[in-house]
């Protein structure tokens, strides 16, 4: 008897943690100090022409703007965080660079939670006009008859994007048409769900081909499904876009310039 009841409290003991740890694992404030410093330290890495150090605490700009990396809110729900994420909410999801092993869970969206205040100052804001003036012209899948995109010349994204096209346009036929024509770049908006601004409006996000791609707002009951080929994903993660596939939100036509996450 006193057996069954030990037998049972640890089985009890083990649903606790596994449902303690569910819950907390993808909150910021419950990374551990490390794993917080190894993520600014990457954000740091991933912006180099804009962010000097940070000690965990402040993040140095190199024009010497100091920002806070944590709001001081260990209780934001989902919902806060996408509203209004601290620079660490932002990095707390991880993102698995690769093909994806399983569905992401509903609330497993690594890279939506975004700092308006950190990407307003590094890529303008567009509300001001101060995005615009950053764009130019980068011809999409041109052997393939793509047309071409406005994208920010910010971290060298146009750059990267050109590379990106490159290498769609060369993929073959039964491929590469997941990729064009481009449904949109630069468009200073929010995103639909949260009324924060979207990468789009920053000019460092693409949506490719509508045609096979999949939403969450449009999908019955939310179910996730994806028909985009991972030949795709693989090449915009090597140049530092990451895709909305891996949301549990997904949005699998959807590609932002977010290399502090790969
Ligand atoms: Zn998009």
């Amino acid at each position: 008897m006193v057996n069954l009841q030990r037998i049972g409290l640890a089985r009890l003991n083990r649903v606790c943690s596994v449902l303690i740890a569910a819950l907390c694992c993808p909150l910021a404030s419950s990374k551990p100090a490390p794993a917080q410093a190894a993520s600014l330290d990457a954000l740091v890495r991933a912006y180099p022409d804009f962010l000097a150090s940070h000690d965990g605490k402040v993040l140095v700009w190199k024009d010497g703007t100091r920002m806070p990396v944590s709001d001081g809110r260990s209780d934001k729900t989902f919902e806060e965080r996408l509203g209004h994420a601290s620079i660490l909410d932002q990095l707390s999801i991880p993102y698995v660079k690769g093909p994806l092993a399983r569905p992401p869970a509903p609330e497993q969206d690594p890279g939506r939670f975004r700092n308006t205040a950190f990407f307003d100052k590094m890529y303008g804001d567009c509300s001001r006009g101060e995005v615009q003036g950053r764009l130019v012209k980068v011809a999409w899948l041109p052997k393939s008859g793509g047309g071409s995109v406005p994208i920010t010349t910010v971290n060298g994204i146009a750059d990267r994007l050109r590379a990106v096209s490159e290498e769609l346009d060369a993929l073959g036929p039964d491929i590469r048409k997941f990729a064009f024509p481009s449904a949109g770049t630069f468009n200073c908006r929010t995103v639909k769900d949260t009324g924060n601004r979207s990468m789009h409006a920053w000019g460092a996000a693409i949506d490719i081909n509508t045609k096979s791609s999949d939403y969450w707002l449009w999908s019955q009951g939310g179910a996730y499904r994806n028909r985009i080929p991972f030949a795709i994903v693989e090449i915009f993660e090597k140049h530092g876009f990451i895709w909305g596939g891996k949301w549990g939100h997904f949005d699998t036509m959807h590609f932002e310039y977010r290399p502090e996450l790969l």
